[in-house]
């Protein structure tokens, strides 16, 4: 029953420190005895599915975005798009997220197409718009257990997320999230999730990063259990950000 974190485009999509989040999800699996591996997706590599994935999808600037857009625009997209509507596991963040929905367009007005995983867009801040930087704290209804939650993070980016027919993947306690506007932060669909989130995301909220490693690992055994670890740092971490931003 190993787990394979596919790391898409480690080497370009790595500005804002989202490579916390492979080494959270591989830490998690190893402190339980999961067997795990992390695979680096680079541009002009296929991937590879084997049926219990997670696949990671950072954070960059629009350079590196408009490089790797082109990359995502044939079979990688499609397959990507694939593994999602088959029930695979994706965490989108950022720019990453922004390439997930239709197409993000960058403040030169180049329009960067997106591998339509969610029905969104990404609009440039107009030239008397601020970047939105910040903390966030977002709540979160976890479907799996129709759990109300929460998650905290770090956001900075230009782009303003707008959702079509896409869920949000929580409301904006605290922070700017999708748009500064809806009150929306992110996106869900299936087992693909898309967030403004970094910190990086997950090792500061263990809960998304377990239930994240149950989707994956329940697509090929539905009543596998993840044992409990002892969070009490995680929470430290949390409560700290969380507390303030409440
Ligand atoms: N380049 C995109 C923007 O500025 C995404 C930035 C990021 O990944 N933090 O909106």
């Amino acid at each position: 029953m190993k787990l394979t974190i596919h790391h898409l485009y480690a080497d370009m999509m790595n500005l804002y420190g989202d490579r916390g989040n492979v080494i959270s999800i591989k830490k998690r699996c190893e402190w339980r005895s999961i067997p795990v591996e992390v695979v680096d997706v680079g541009l002009g590599e296929r991937i590879q599915p084997t049926s219990r994935d997670i696949f990671l999808f950072g954070g960059g600037q629009d350079r590196e975005q408009a490089l790797l857009a082109e990359d995502l625009s044939g079979s990688k997209g499609a397959d990507l798009r694939a593994v999602v509507e088959d029930g695979g596991v994706v965490l989108g963040v950022c720019g990453g997220y922004q390439l997930m929905g239709h197409s993000y367009e960058t403040p030169e007005g180049e329009r960067l197409p997106g591998v339509g995983i969610f029905d969104l867009t990404t609009e440039p801040r107009k030239p008397d718009e601020e970047r939105l930087i910040g903390n966030v704290l977002v709540r979160v209804r976890a479907p799996e257990t129709d759990e109300v939650r929460e998650i905290v993070g770090f956001e900075n980016h230009g782009g303003r997320t707008y959702l079509g027919d896409t869920e949000p993947l929580g409301e904006v306690v605290a922070g700017y999230g999708n748009n500064g506007q809806d009150g929306t932060e992110g996106a869900r669909h299936l087992n693909a999730y898309g967030t403004y989130l970094h910190g990086s995301l997950l090792p500061k909220n263990p809960w998304l990063t377990d239930q994240l490693i149950l989707n994956a690992l329940r697509r090929v055994d539905d009543s596998f259990e993840l044992e409990p670890l002892d969070d009490a740092v995680e929470r430290v971490a949390f409560d700290s950000l969380a507390d303030r931003l409440r």
